[in-house]
């Protein structure tokens, strides 16, 4: 059996990032995305095991200590990290799975699996992801200063990744990241192809 292609996904906060992510699944469905932990609160709407699993300081440290993790870092003052048993599982079945993590974690996942391809979302520029931060509602004005200040740190990292989406306009955003993951998917022997969907 071929192992899964992994894929991962950064860019800062409020690039829109986890709405392409969710545009791409809904074309490409047999996507795996890996579900990760966190020590931030929920947000109203988001689900316990669906947008994160949600877990206190102590349980992190735990997870982190038995290297639970395959990576994990500190963003904006919460811990995140990635399940290592859900990714390893899911390639070792030849399934694609996707990361939506952070440029500290990204750098671990190269590490270990050179192969990976790292993907990065760009906002048009720092203003206009300043204005989408405030209108999204999610952050208090503390953490709208903090996640505009990591922003130009992790924009710096864009180099090292594999392919870089400028989010400018949603709908060819879209369009060019599942292209550039279709052409990864394409380069297995046949008979891999996965159950597609159009994005219309
Ligand atoms: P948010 O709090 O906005 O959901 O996420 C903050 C940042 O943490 C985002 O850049 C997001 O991609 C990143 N992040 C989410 N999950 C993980 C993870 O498991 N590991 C790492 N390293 N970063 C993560």
């Amino acid at each position: 059996m071929m192992r899964g292609h992994l894929f991962v996904l950064s860019g800062p906060s409020g690039a829109g990032k986890g709405t392409l992510r969710k545009a791409l699944f809904r074309s490409l469905p047999d996507l795996v995305y890996s579900i990760s932990c966190t020590t931030r609160p929920p947000r109203h709407g988001e689900r316990e095991g669906i947008d994160y699993r949600f877990i206190s300081a102590e349980g992190f440290e735990e997870l982190a200590v038995a290297g639970a993790f395959l990576e994990e870092a500190s963003v904006h003052g919460h811990r995140y990290g990635t399940l290592r048993e859900d990714v390893e599982r899911q390639l070792e079945a030849g399934r694609d799975v996707v990361l939506e993590i952070d440029v500290q974690g990204a750098r671990q996942i190269k590490r270990h699996f050179p192969e990976a391809v790292l993907l990065f979302v760009l906002p048009p520029s720092l203003g206009e992801l300043e204005r989408r931060l405030r209108t999204r509602g999610t952050e208090n004005e503390e953490s709208v200063i903090l996640r505009l200040k990591n922003a130009e740190c992790e924009m710096g990292e864009v180099g090292d990744y594999d392919h870089s989406i400028v989010n400018d306009d949603f709908v060819r955003a879209v369009a060019e990241l599942r292209a550039i993951v279709k052409r990864y998917r394409e380069q297995r022997p046949t008979g891999r192809g996965g159950k597609e969907h159009d994005l219309s």
